[in-house]
């Protein structure tokens, strides 16, 4: 790769600037103290997009995009765009982006941080050292599926449609993606369908178990039913370690892995795409929270889940593993030394603003590079 990692910064609405401020800090501070440098491009996109330009997803940004290496979201949306007709809303830049970029796996780590097992709504020792990654796909299925829609039928009365579909390919490329993040972490894939009832996942579940026998086999495969999956992550969520599902069912089920590690503020997720011939993986990096209208502007927002998006940018597309976990273990010192921002605080803690937040981890960078 050329030294200098073409890094697309999109900051969007509420909270998303504001936490965003914070990771160009640490970008500066890796380009200062670790010599690695990123072009790094600021565009618009969401709400402040629609105001500039009249569209939530300009061509330039979509241009942008394509031009970099990555791309680091922040959020979009806020009740003053609401009203505005659903191709012209916020979201739309982001689904946008996920489209062009071709982008079909949804990485959403669940990470319970030691200082932070307390926060989760089950029990300590369930959770205290969990560390999930759920692979949704996230381009195909019910989502997209045709036929879909609502038809007026004969007898007065609607009926409305949508189709679970998928493909050899769409499978096999996701399932490929959880293999390996596998291969760098425990060794163990759950496989998660309902092939008992479903076509589609029975054809979900051969595909896997294809794939895995062709090039995997030193990881293993385990196989599990849907609704099975949501009662054992609540029950032993330590006996997952990569888990790869449908768009439907990733959708809730990482949403369900996320509480159990407490906050919103603290989740960074990824959008992948395919590797290119040499190897590189494009992929968008954002927060799994939203703009967050009702705390914007007050240095409330907690800047972790973006700073910890960006380390998952620097480990998965820029293949920096060892500047991403010093930002996961910066991150992990901070907790540990009883800083909190309003969000996640606790009895006893000292609470901090945004930016009290990134000194912090700054801190802890200059501490851990000294
Ligand atoms: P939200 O995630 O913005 O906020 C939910 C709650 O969590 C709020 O009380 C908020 O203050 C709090 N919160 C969220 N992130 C936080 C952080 N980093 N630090 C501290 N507290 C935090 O979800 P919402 O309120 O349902 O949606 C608000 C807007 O965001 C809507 O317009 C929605 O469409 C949009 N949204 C965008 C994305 C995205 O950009 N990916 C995702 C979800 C929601």
């Amino acid at each position: 790769m050329a030294a200098n990692r073409k890094l697309l910064i999109l900051p969007g609405d509420g909270i998303g600037p504001e936490v965003m401020t914070e990771v160009r800090r640490i970008i500066d501070w890796m380009d200062a103290r670790r010599g690695v440098g990123f072009d790094v491009t600021e565009g618009l996109v969401g709400g402040v997009a629609y105001e500039a330009t009249g569209s939530p997803f300009p061509d330039e940004t979509l241009e942008a995009a394509l031009a970099s290496d990555a791309v680091l979201f922040g959020a979009v949306g806020g009740p003053q765009w609401d009203g505005l007709d659903f191709s012209l809303r916020p979201e739309r830049g982001l689904l946008g982006l996920r489209k062009e970029l071709e982008l079909f796996a949804n990485l959403r780590p669940a990470v319970v941080f030691e200082a932070l097992a307390d926060a989760s709504s089950l029990k300590r020792e369930l959770v205290a050292g969990l560390d999930i990654m759920i692979v949704r796909e996230l381009t195909g299925g019910i989502y997209f599926g045709e036929p879909r829609g609502i038809e007026q039928l004969a007898d007065g009365s609607r009926r409305g449609v949508n189709t679970e579909v998928y493909t050899t390919g769409e499978i096999r490329r996701v399932a490929r993606v959880a293999f390996e993040l596998a291969r760098k972490r425990r060794g163990l894939v759950h496989s998660v369908e309902k092939s008992n009832v479903l076509e589609s996942s029975q054809l979900w579940r051969d595909e896997v178990t294809r794939l895995h026998g062709e090039e995997y086999a030193d990881v293993e495969l385990r196989h599990m039913l849907a609704d099975n999956a949501a009662m054992q992550l609540v029950r032993e969520p330590k006996q997952f370690d990569v888990m790869v599902t449908t768009n439907l069912f990733g959708d809730i089920l990482s949403d369900c892995a996320a509480m159990l590690t407490g906050s919103l503020g603290m989740l960074p997720s990824a959008s992948l795409g395919a590797p290119d011939p040499a190897g590189f993986i494009r992929g968008l990096y954002e927060p799994v929270h939203g703009s967050a209208p009702d705390i914007t502007g007050q240095g409330l927002a907690n800047p972790l889940a973006e700073i910890l998006s960006f380390a998952m940018l620097l480990r998965y597309s820029f293949d920096m593993t060892d500047e991403a976990e010093l930002i996961d273990a910066a991150v992990s010192a901070v907790l540990a030394g009883g800083l909190r921002t309003a969000d996640i605080m606790q009895p006893g803690m000292a609470k901090v603003s945004t930016t009290g937040m990134g000194d912090a981890i700054l801190a802890e960078l200059d501490k851990r590079a000294a």
